[in-house]
């Protein structure tokens, strides 16, 4: 954060983004400070947001127009916004967002099916709010701080895989570690990474957790601090998050200009993420079932927000699809679940030392 300070003390700007759908490669080549904003995630701001959107809107939207009404923390730090539109409540947020936070929002659309024609709209999708974003900035695209952005990136993303297959963290320190990915310098995260993996030792004989489904921001951490509590490894699985992933997990990028370098990053984009939300979504299934056949895990915990359709209508498919037991978290921002979420955690728990 306070680097994020000191950059823009010198004149420079920072980029909220929500979806890592829009790779934040091109922000970084704008000369942009790229920030995730997969924070800010308490029932005050769930209720701030309350004031303006419905109240059957899932808490990461409440809770992002409740932070940009209040300028709290990082909210109060960015100078543009990105928003890709993963669902009609998106929509309406980022409307909401622009109108209460006075910034400028660039968005685009993602689509809700996955074909040749989807991945050609998705890549002139980001073609278009780059050069949205280009006219804004008058400035231009400097395709090798793009470059050197991915590759640290890269290199994070490849450490971090290796402690998460591990279990080599304690699950409310790995989310936290999953949450520095998304708002870090990445060359920095890079020494950091490096310096910790050689200290850490593979988690023994524990329970472990695999953990998919919505957007989990930094303070929503109570599933994780369950798990930790009762002994238990957590694997966190981003489906739609191109997190130290797919997205890193091809080769280097090969383009020489800025054009090509933006129409590359969007279609490892969109070949990479394989949102739950489009259609043919076996993608998403197949990484699940990878990501459990590789890590052995016990069990599977799908945590939804509230309201967050895209991943609940994928429950009953899941339960008949995965070859381990499943537990469907239903959840807000709120403290008053802790009780009933725990419980349900903890008798999960239970039932998989007995299987
Ligand atoms: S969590 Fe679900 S409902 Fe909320 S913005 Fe994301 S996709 Fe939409």
């Amino acid at each position: 954060m306070d680097a994020l300070e000191g950059h823009r003390e010198k004149g420079g700007l920072a980029a909220g983004y929500f979806c890592t759908q829009f790779p934040a490669e091109i922000l970084a080549g704008f000369g942009l400070y790229p920030i995730r904003l997969a924070e800010g995630a308490t029932f005050e701001s769930e209720r701030e947001g309350e004031k303006l959107i419905r109240p059957d809107a899932c808490s990461y939207c409440k809770s992002l127009v409740g932070n940009f009404r209040k300028k709290s923390g990082v909210f109060g730090k960015v100078d543009i916004i990105v928003g890709v539109i993963t669902c009609d409540m998106m929509r309406r947020t980022l409307e909401v967002v622009r109108n209460e936070s006075g910034l400028p929002v660039f968005q685009l659309q993602m689509p809700a099916t996955r074909s040749r024609n989807s991945e050609e709209y998705f890549i002139s999708e980001v073609e278009r709010t780059a050069n949205d974003i280009k006219a804004f900035l008058k400035t231009g695209f400097d395709h090798e701080k793009a470059r050197r952005f991915y590759n640290a990136r890269k290199a994070c993303a490849g450490i971090l895989d290796d402690i998460v297959s591990k279990g080599a963290l304690p699950p409310v320190i790995l989310h936290r570690l999953m949450h520095l990915f998304g708002v870090a310098r990445p060359e920095k995260l890079k020494l950091f990474l490096e310096s910790l993996q050689p200290r850490l030792k593979p988690g023994k004989g524990k329970l472990r957790i695999l953990v998919v489904g919505s957007m989990i921001c930094l303070e929503d951490d109570l599933v994780f601090r369950i798990l930790q509590e009762n002994g238990a490894g957590v694997i966190p699985v981003g489906i739609s998050e191109n997190g130290p992933t797919e997205f890193y997990s091809g080769i280097k990028l090969k383009s020489k200009t800025g054009n090509r370098m933006i129409k590359e990053l969007a279609k490892i984009s969109f070949k990479s993420d394989i949102c739950i939300r489009q259609r043919p979504n076996f993608p998403a299934y197949r990484k699940i079932k990878a990501a459990i056949a590789r890590t052995e895990c016990d069990g599977v915990i799908l945590k939804c927000m509230k309201f967050c359709d895209i991943w609940y209508s994928e429950k009953e498919r899941m339960k008949q699809e995965l070859d381990v037991p499943l537990l469907v978290l239903d959840t807000t921002y709120s403290d008053s679940e802790e009780e009933r979420i725990r419980n349900r955690i903890e008798a999960f728990l239970e039932i998989l030392k007995k299987h």
